[in-house]
């Protein structure tokens, strides 16, 4: 057996984490949830220091996402996973189009085609990578669902109704899965009915909550299925969500850290720029490792057209010569976490996250670290 690669100090990011989710979490955050710890945690979510902080969170996004006046902001437990199970009750009236392009778009297919009160969908499918066929408009459909970002394959969607698309007229409802989108791609509120995301990725929080931005015609579909008499999960109501939301509850218990981090979190953000400078942050991290990706011989970006290559979760392919797999191990023992592929698409690739909160000058030293690695794993 070889001696270790030891990656000099001088080429390793100050801070290790690259993962797509969970994602690296601001150390001041967790600082000052353990000082609000005593005064904090442990206590009610009814009462108004917890709902104070909710209602943090439910302004901060209306202001980072400078979203119109009668656009609401919904939450709920369970992650954005749960959310789908929520929307094939709540929002989905008939029957959904799907564009599934990984892993994650082909995931809330599967749960409208397996739904025994929804038809089956329409799918609009291109292969991991490519780029990417936007919805279409159908007027037997009424919900548009595509990702902002898909996670699996680092591809990024044109964020766009379909052709002539108006709700307000009875079209159907475009929801967007922005579970990594969301906080470093830009985003126009018209574009959308429902925005819906996680707090573990661009958010830099933990995970198992969702959040939902909602037009007006998103909030009177959801008002309408669920004074239908459509048997509902009482745990996943949106009805009820939105009930909640208002009041900056939850209908039953969250997790009172995640949301502490997220305002936490939220306030950062809009501090620094909003969504334009968090953007701002992942073009240049995009630019930095791209370039790089494009420069070195033996990597490519796995995404051909540059068009459509994530600004906020990079997938760059190696020459058969060199084994992602090793560099991913090297760069894990020495601190550098997460930079394997996504775990089925099977690729000789690394998968770099360029969330807002990672540091544009860690990504160009991660390229000089890959550099280094790649280096002695040919000679080892
Ligand atoms: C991570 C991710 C999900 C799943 O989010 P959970 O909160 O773990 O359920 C869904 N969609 C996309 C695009 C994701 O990146």
């Amino acid at each position: 057996m070889s001696a270790p690669i030891v990656i000099p100090t001088d080429l390793r990011p100050f801070d290790g984490r690259f993962g797509s989710g969970p994602s690296k979490v601001r150390p001041e955050g967790v600082h000052r949830l353990a000082d609000a710890a005593t005064s904090y945690l442990g206590t009610s979510h009814r009462q108004a220091g917890v709902r104070g902080v909710v209602h943090k969170v439910r302004d901060g996004l209306r202001e980072f996402f400078s979203l119109p006046d009668d656009y609401e902001v919904l939450l709920g437990n369970g992650g954005s996973t749960v959310f789908w199970d929520a929307a094939s009750f709540g929002l989905i009236e008939r029957r959904a189009q799907h564009v599934v392009v990984g892993e994650f778009s082909q995931k809330f297919a599967t749960v409208t085609t397996k739904a025994p009160h929804l038809d089956d969908p329409e799918t609009i499918e291109s292969a991991p990578g490519a780029t990417p066929a936007p919805c279409r408009a159908n007027p037997d459909i009424d919900a548009y669902c595509f990702p902002h970002n898909e996670t699996s394959t680092g591809v990024m969607l044109d964020l766009v109704r379909p052709a002539g698309n108006d709700p307000t007229r009875g079209d159907g409802l475009v929801l967007v899965d922005a579970t990594s989108g969301a906080g470093g791609l830009r985003v126009d509120p018209a574009a959308y009915d429902v925005y819906y995301f996680a707090p573990q990725k661009c958010f830099g929080g933990d995970g198992g909550t969702w959040l939902a931005l909602c037009s007006p015609a998103a909030v009177e579909r959801i008002e309408r299925l669920a004074a239908s008499d459509r048997w509902r999960p009482a745990s996943i109501d949106l009805g009820t969500a939105l009930e909640q939301s208002r009041l900056d509850q939850t209908y039953n218990t969250p997790s009172l850290a995640t949301v502490f981090l997220l305002a936490d979190q939220i306030e950062w953000m809009n501090a620094h720029g909003g969504l334009e400078g968090m953007a701002t942050r992942c073009d240049t991290s995009a630019g930095t490792l791209y370039g790089w990706a494009e420069r070195n011989p033996l990597t490519t970006p796995f995404v051909a057209d540059a068009r459509h290559r994530s600004h906020v979760t990079a997938t760059i392919d190696f020459a058969d010569t060199v084994d992602a797999a090793a560099i991913a191990e090297v760069l894990r023992a020495n601190g550098i976490l997460d930079t394997e592929p996504y775990r089925k698409l099977g690729r000789n690739q690394l998968r770099i996250a360029m969330f807002p909160n990672i540091d544009p000058d860690d990504i160009e030293r991660l390229t000089r670290a890959i550099d280094f690695v790649v280096a002695h794993l040919a000679t080892a």
